[in-house]
């Protein structure tokens, strides 16, 4: 591949961090490189947040979930439009999901039919624990309407950040801080990456305690090893968080370059039959991956030709998330929506967006698909 979707993106901060842990030798899960970042994300997003660094978003949902007190026989109500990682964790706790659909002016959860369903489900009293949304492709949900549901039917809510680290919402209010926790991932293809890593965020001190105890082994106060319930081993090492105090410094300028290729693909490529993820008013997308959709009828090709033309050329783009409602693993399923969603993965591309990718490498992506598109 000679131009990919995401790629890590070294700012050449993080390797002085990286020595500095190797010098005191804190070559181990916990030291002063994870205490840093985790403050370096709390500062970022303000307003008396506690942040467990972790080695994955997954296991930032997981422990999330198990906080909430999700366990067998309960819901969670989610997008359905997302990433496996964003869902899986329901899988471990033994709950079972019920889908939400998107609203195709946001490509958020659409919160009316949310709002329908918990007032039904209310009714019948069968609410879920806990909703999760996503905030997809680097935009922030909704998030005043969700926590006035949450609050209303005292539900936890839980919000899939992995993706809009450095977004904001309106009003000026970062992606990240929502609800009862959210979760970040540092993955390889995210905005900022640790090699490996992920943050659970939240407003609950006790969530956050409850968090570091079950990470690190569940091990209870004793010169031995007691345990009066389960953990994980899901601390985030000391060595990949140094990248990720260096990672941060950076933070906005890897945002302002990803909204800057898409509005590059925007100006170049946007044509009736071919609309670009909307952005609604008051709301700043980190941009994650461009995301556009193409209309065979209107365009006379479609994603999956545009798609195998560009993997030809070693350019490598991807199809949407495919919707987990429309997943083997998820048959049967409840699905609340139009598909919307459904509608998305059949007609939706993922351009490279790479904050690394230079002009002349986007350049070739745009001429290539405008020879395939016919230049009007
Ligand atoms: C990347 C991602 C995750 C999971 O993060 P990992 O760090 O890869 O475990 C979860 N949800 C969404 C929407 C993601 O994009």
């Amino acid at each position: 591949m000679r131009i990919y979707l995401s790629r890590p993106h070294m700012s050449g901060h993080e390797e002085a961090r990286v020595a500095e842990a190797f010098a005191s030798n804190f070559v181990a899960p916990l030291g002063p490189q994870l205490d840093a970042f985790e403050a370096s994300i709390r500062d970022y997003l303000g307003g008396g947040l506690h942040c467990v660094g972790l080695s994955s978003g997954s296991a930032a949902l997981h422990l999330a979930l198990r906080m909430a007190g999700v366990g067998p026989g309960d819901e969670v109500w989610i997008s359905s439009m997302t990433f496996a990682g964003g869902i899986f964790p329901v899988n471990y706790l033994g709950a079972t999901p019920r889908f939400f659909d998107l609203d195709p002016k946001s490509w958020a959860i659409d919160t009316a039919r949310l709002a329908e369903e918990l007032a039904k489900a209310a009714a019948e009293n069968r609410l879920p624990k806990v909703i999760v949304p996503t905030d997809l492709y680097g935009q922030s949900v909704d998030l005043d309407t969700l926590e006035a549901l949450a609050g209303q039917y005292g539900v936890r809510l839980i919000v899939d950040s992995a993706e809009s680290l450095g977004a904001t919402f309106l009003g000026g209010r970062k992606a990240g801080t929502g609800g009862d926790a959210a979760i970040l991932s540092f993955n390889g293809n995210k905005i900022i990456t640790t090699s490996g890593g992920g943050m659970l965020v939240t407003r609950h001190k006790d969530w956050a305690d409850q968090a570091r105890f079950l990470a690190t082994q569940a091990r209870d106060p004793a010169p031995h090893y007691e345990h009066s319930t389960f953990g994980y081993n899901y601390r985030l090492s000391n060595i990949c968080a140094a990248i990720g105090v260096g990672q941060m410094q950076v933070l906005d300028d890897r945002v302002a370059r990803r909204r800057a290729i898409f509005e590059r693909y925007r100006a170049t490529l946007e044509r009736p039959g071919i609309a670009f993820m909307p952005e609604p008013e008051g709301y700043r997308s980190t941009r994650w991956l461009t995301t556009l959709t193409i209309d065979p009828a209107e365009t006379g090709t479609d994603r999956e030709a545009i798609r195998l033309m560009l993997l030809e050329h070693q350019i490598e783009s991807r199809p949407l998330w495919k919707p987990m409602h429309m997943q083997p693993l998820y048959a049967g399923s409840a699905y609340h929506g139009s598909g919307v969603d459904e509608r998305l993965f059949e007609k939706g591309l993922c351009l490279p967006s790479g904050s690394d990718m230079t002009d002349a490498q986007q350049g070739e992506v745009i001429e290539r698909v405008l020879d395939l598109l016919g230049r009007s």
